[in-house]
């Protein structure tokens, strides 16, 4: 049944397949701290729900993000 909704692209997908910036905690860089402070920019907390799609795409402007802030 698909009774979640992404936040982002606000698609339906199952419950299962739920995303939240809390998987950001397993990456090396940038530090999960940094990662939650980011996200609190975009208005985005730890129990949004997203589709993989999204927090893909989360993962990759976070990460690129970080870069440049440490360059
Ligand atoms: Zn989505």
């Amino acid at each position: 049944m698909k009774n979640a909704q992404c936040k982002k692209c606000l698609n339906k997908f199952n419950e299962k397949d739920i995303y939240t910036i809390q998987q950001f905690q397993y990456r090396k860089n940038p530090p999960y701290e940094w990662t939650k402070e980011f996200f609190i920019t975009l208005k985005i907390g730890e129990w949004d729900s997203f589709c993989e799609k999204c927090i893909t795409e989360y993962a990759k402007i976070s990460n690129k993000t970080w870069k440049n802030d440490v360059n």
